[in-house]
């Protein structure tokens, strides 16, 4: 009940061009299943082990996003079916996926994460290391992968300013790397940006796509 509730709430104040992701990360296959028959099609999880069991449980039109820290030993469990990896921040992952890819016959879009956050516990690239492997002969060769966008994680905080500041240093990033690398790829064209708190903001500052867990789900219980 609750989450169709919430879920319709959202997909009537989000504009047309910013797509939801619905976290659905701790949260069991009949909530999932309930969140899919109000319409929703796109669910992020962040554990390789979760993912893979809820897959088959659910049907198979879902688009599910890899949203956390991907571990290179793991690409290979999910190659098969994730329709868009949210993370990648390093050459070597890229590599992996795009190695596990060519396996299964498939070209995996990717969004690269940037390091906005004052945190240190975020994950995420510099701008000198995107340059570094975009520049690269690796890169350029790696047909089973495509980079569609960015991604990137704000500090948790309650200073507005603060988290607009890191919205639209992610959003400049992508602009510079529109220009630099993908000006003739239209398909690069994604900025994910955006939680339960700070959604709001990011849809100002061009967010795409916005990952939503708690404000559909409820709060999460890692303990359980
Ligand atoms: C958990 C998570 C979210 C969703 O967070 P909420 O605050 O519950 O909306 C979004 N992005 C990433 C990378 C996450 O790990």
């Amino acid at each position: 009940m609750e989450v169709k509730t919430n879920l319709t709430n959202f997909l009537s104040i989000i504009p047309e061009n910013v797509k939801l992701v619905a976290v659905s990360k701790t949260k069991p296959v009949d909530l999932i299943l309930e969140a899919y028959d109000a319409g929703q099609r796109i669910f992020g999880e962040n554990k390789v082990q979760d993912l893979v069991q809820k897959q088959p449980l659910l049907p198979g039109d879902i688009q599910w996003h890899f949203i956390g820290h991907l571990q290179t030993n793991k690409v290979k469990q999910i190659a098969p079916f994730i329709s868009l990896i949210h993370g990648i921040d390093s050459l070597k992952l890229l590599k992996e996926v795009n190695k596990q890819a060519e396996k299964v016959n498939r070209k995996i879009d990717c969004l690269l994460q940037f390091h906005i956050a004052n945190e240190e516990s975020k994950y995420g690239l510099s701008t000198e290391e995107a340059d570094d492997i975009l520049k690269g002969s690796e890169f350029s060769e790696m047909e089973h992968i495509r980079i569609i966008g960015v991604m990137g994680m704000a500090t948790f905080t309650d200073d507005t300013a603060q988290i607009i500041g890191e919205f639209k240093k992610l959003k400049n990033i992508f602009e510079k790397l529109k220009k630099e690398y993908f000006s003739d790829y239209s398909y690069f064209n994604e900025i994910s940006m955006g939680m339960s708190g700070d959604y709001k903001l990011a849809i100002l500052e061009g967010s795409t796509m916005i990952r939503i867990g708690t404000a559909i789900f409820g709060e999460r219980n890692y303990h359980n």
